[in-house]
């Protein structure tokens, strides 16, 4: 079931405009929440980064250049040792509820 978003009235699936007020039915409408999602998956990003965090893998996978050269170029500059911080930072994406990529938009599970 969906809703018309102008006067809330009910609209059938397959119905493209409201009966009620006339206003086009939306695609966007069907959406739970409305909120467009990253097509990056959190899973693979939080796993990428426990596993090759020190090279930054998971953060250009996400978007988050900056970062991922940083984590990169200290891990070099440490000879390995800042890896860590990579590692971690892949358990944070993973226990985290909703991570967001580069343009902000929420990562699927
Ligand atoms: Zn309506």
């Amino acid at each position: 079931m969906k809703y018309c978003v102008h006067c809330g009235n009910e609209l059938q699936e397959q119905q493209v405009v409201c009966l009620k007020c006339g206003a086009a039915a939306s695609q966007k409408n069907d959406k739970f929440d409305g909120e467009e999602y990253s097509t990056k998956s959190k899973l693979a990003c939080g796993l990428l980064q426990i596993f090759l965090g020190g090279f930054g893998v998971g953060r250009f996978y996400s978007g988050h250049t900056n970062l991922a050269v940083a984590q990169l170029l200290v891990t070099i500059f440490t000879c390995g040792i800042a890896g860590l911080w990579g590692f971690i930072d892949g358990i944070i994406i993973l226990a985290s509820d909703e991570f967001r990529d580069a343009q902000g938009k929420k990562m699927r599970d």
